[in-house]
C-alpha cells in the first residue's frame, strides 16, 4: 500500500507508519534493531546497489534469504497504523526458526541476539512485542522467496 523506502543516511529499509489524525505516511527505522538511532531517518526510494541488509527478526547483518506473508502485516500501535514492508529478510539462524514454523525458538533467538542493555520491564515489553509481531507473521503465511 505504501511506497518502500530506504533512509538514505544508514540505506536500511524504512518502515511505513501511517497516522489516524492526518493520514500522512511517515517512515521510520525499524524498531527492534535494538540500537539508538543517532539521526533522523532520510527517506528515499530504496536503491539495491545501497540497500543494506539486515535480518528482520533479529537485527543481525547478512541476511540469506526472504521470505514474503501471504498478507501484508500491519499492526495498531496507539495513534499510527505500522505495515511492515515486504519482503522480510532473514539470517540464516532465523531462517531454520521460520522453515520449521517454530515462534517460540525465533522469538527466543530474537531476544538473545538484538542487542541493547534493557532493564527487567523493557525486557518483558519487548518480549511481548516480538511476539505479537512473529505470531501475526506466522500467522500471515510466510512464504520462502529467496533474496
Ligand atoms: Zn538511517
Ligand atoms: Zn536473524
Amino acid at each position: 500500500m505504501f511506497e518502500p523506502r530506504m533512509c538514505d543516511t544508514c540505506c536500511i529499509p524504512l518502515d511505513p507508519f501511517m497516522l489516524f489524525i492526518s493520514r500522512e505516511v511517515e517512515y521510520r527505522h525499524p524498531a527492534w534493531v535494538g540500537v539508538e538511532w543517532d539521526h533522523v531517518p532520510v527517506p528515499v526510494p530504496p536503491d539495491p546497489g545501497r540497500l543494506r541488509g539486515v535480518c528482520d527478526f533479529c537485527s543481525s547483518d547478512h541476511p540469506v534469504t526472504a521470505f514474503e506473508t501471504e498478507k501484508m502485516i500491519v499492526m495498531f500501535d496507539g495513534l499510527s497504523i505500522h505495515e511492515f514492508s515486504e519482503p522480510w529478510s532473514a539470517c540464516r539462524r532465523c531462517a531454520v526458526h521460520i522453515r520449521r514454523r517454530s515462534p517460540h525458538l525465533l522469538i527466543e533467538r530474537a531476544l538473545q541476539v538484538i542487542p541493547g542493555t534493557l532493564n527487567q520491564p523493557d525486557r518483558w515489553a519487548r518480549r511481548t512485542r516480538i511476539k505479537a509481531l512473529f505470531m501475526n507473521f506466522f500467522k500471515a503465511k510466510p512464504e520462502e522467496v529467496g533474496l
